[in-house]
């Protein structure tokens, strides 16, 4: 396509072509395009949005150039402050798990016991297993019948690895506290570093 033909070119593109351009730019200076998602997202937010042009296009027929083009500008404007606005609530939510890559981190040493666990559909814990150090058994719990003492217990080396003053609840969430903090601090990057390298 020449210069020549873009001049010739229906309110309906012209307005279209500014939309995309315009809406492109306006992105890129404000460096919003941050992840690979969320382009294709805007790409099809873009697509939605040249549709309604076009459905608007056709119920007018006596569409004035001028004043779709600045609507078009303006429905774009207006587009990408509300795009902002959800890209500022994306950020936010993934600075408190530090992106999605934490799902990779699933198991650590804890209280001298290797633990593995899983992230439920929300993002949250789930699942907390112990296994041996020695062999990576899963370990058993004995806990005494008032709930004093518990030990957590490996069948096959048959040794204790772990006792604990109170049930097995207060072994779990006292795990459960410990990754959490490393989700929520970010050591959890080093701790998978270090799982990789030793
Ligand atoms: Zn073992």
């Amino acid at each position: 396509m020449n210069l020549k033909n873009i001049m010739k070119l229906s309110p309906l593109k012209t307005g279209i072509i500014s939309t995309v351009i315009g809406g492109l730019i306006l992105a890129l200076i404000l460096n919003q395009i941050d992840s690979v998602s969320f382009f294709l997202e805007s790409i099809l937010d873009f697509i939605w949005h040249i549709l309604t042009l076009i459905y608007e296009y056709l119920i007018d027929p006596i569409a004035v150039p001028g004043i779709f083009i600045y609507a078009g500008i303006l429905i774009v404007i207006f587009y990408m402050i509300r795009l902002l606005k959800r890209s500022d609530a994306k950020k936010e939510t993934s600075n408190l798990t530090n992106g999605p890559d934490f799902l990779k981190y699933n198991e650590d040493m804890f209280l001298g016991v290797k633990w593995r666990w899983k992230y439920d559909n929300m993002n949250t814990l789930d699942r907390v297993a112990s296994f041996c150090p020695v062999c990576d058994m899963q370990l058993i719990c004995n806990t005494t019948y008032d709930g004093i003492r518990s030990d957590l217990k490996c069948e096959r080396c048959n040794r204790i690895h772990y006792s604990h003053n109170g049930d097995y609840d207060d072994i779990e969430s006292r795990v459960e506290m410990e990754i959490e903090r490393n989700l929520r601090t970010g050591d959890w990057k080093k701790r998978i570093f270090k799982e990789n390298v030793g």
